[in-house]
């Protein structure tokens, strides 16, 4: 399975051996309210609870720890649409090294604020993430800088892997994963331990109906280009990239089944994690629960549903946390 993919296992345990220390092991938790609602036991991984308020850190760490350090001492820049960015600034800082991270005009304010809090340059280029890829591609040439992608990096998906591994960990029992979609790193790293450990588990995909780009390249066989348009899941924007080289393969081959959920169903998403589960989640750490409240995953054995990250601007979420399903 592993031979011809970017990463094995064995590249995940060794990722979170080189990152243990600046990662927080995230809690698996239980949900009554959606374990009565499927029918079978489902938990929360409450990975928004990691530093920096999502997963990125883990990849972009692990990244970073495999720099060398002539490399090291030339600074690295990426692409974000938010989350990967607060990510790099952060494990960046912890290890010394100057960071640039380049944005679309569509990242919410809240993200840049937060990127820069970890210490690192912002530069807003474009209205969508193949334009701010532009500026990564300039200072790569120009500047000598070292590019760290926010997905298609076999660094970056054996760093989300550990996510795996801690959730295996703690749900031993588990036969169903319910993981979000954009780029894929996630997906990709975290059903390469899941697969390799447990096969017989089931891997669930989830993104947003505005733009799902791995969903619209896995219906085509091959990597394609959506439009990116404004969405409450705004960390799932931008698509695969058309020379997608990793992430693709890997979510092909390794995810049994891939879901598509509305605005209306992350705003219930969103305001379901707040009310019943008392999490403050943004609208892509909540496409997960919002396809179990939607009827989308099927109930199929023990359930651990991913909340990937918290970063939301609380004035957006306290709108939806009030009933709202805001257009953005
Ligand atoms: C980046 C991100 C995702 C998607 O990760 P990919 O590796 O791009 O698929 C999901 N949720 C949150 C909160 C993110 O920041």
């Amino acid at each position: 399975m592993t031979q011809q993919h970017a990463i094995s296992c064995a590249d995940i345990y060794a990722a979170r051996a080189r990152i243990t220390g600046g990662i927080r092991h995230t809690p698996v938790v239980d949900s009554p309210s959606l374990t009565e609602h499927l029918g079978v036991r489902v938990r929360l991984k409450l990975e928004h609870l990691q530093h920096t308020g999502s997963f990125k850190l883990r990849g972009a760490s692990n990244a970073i720890a495999c720099l060398g350090d002539e490399q090291k001492r030339c600074g690295v820049v990426g692409v974000s649409t938010g989350n990967h960015g607060r990510g790099l600034a952060a494990a960046a800082r912890a290890a010394g090294v100057r960071a640039i991270v380049c944005m679309s005009e569509l990242v919410p304010q809240n993200k840049i604020d937060g990127i820069r809090a970890h210490g690192a340059e912002v530069r807003i280029v474009g209205r969508s993430q193949d334009e701010a890829q532009s500026e990564v591609d300039r200072l790569v040439r120009e500047e000598a800088m070292i590019e760290l992608p926010p997905f298609d990096d076999p660094n970056v998906i054996a760093g989300q892997g550990t996510l795996g591994l801690e959730i295996l960990e703690d749900a031993p029992d588990l036969e169903t994963v319910v993981v979000q979609v954009s780029g894929g790193g996630l997906m990709s790293g975290v059903a390469c331990a899941i697969k390799t450990i447990k096969p017989e588990a089931r891997v669930i995909g989830v993104c947003m109906e505005r733009g799902a780009g791995m969903h619209a390249s896995l219906e085509a066989g091959r990597p394609v280009v959506v439009e990116e348009l404004p969405t409450l899941a705004d960390s799932l924007g931008g698509g695969i990239g058309a020379n997608n080289r990793y992430t693709f393969p890997m979510a092909r081959d390794l995810m049994d089944e891939s879901i598509l959920v509305s605005e209306a169903e992350i705003a219930a998403g969103v305001h379901h994690a707040y009310w019943q589960e008392r999490q403050i989640v943004e609208g892509s750490g909540a496409v997960g629960i919002a396809a179990v409240l939607a009827g989308k995953v099927r109930a199929d054995g023990s359930t651990v549903v991913l909340i990937s990250g918290g970063n939301i601007a609380m004035d957006l979420h306290k709108r939806i946390i009030d009933g709202e399903v805001p257009e953005v």
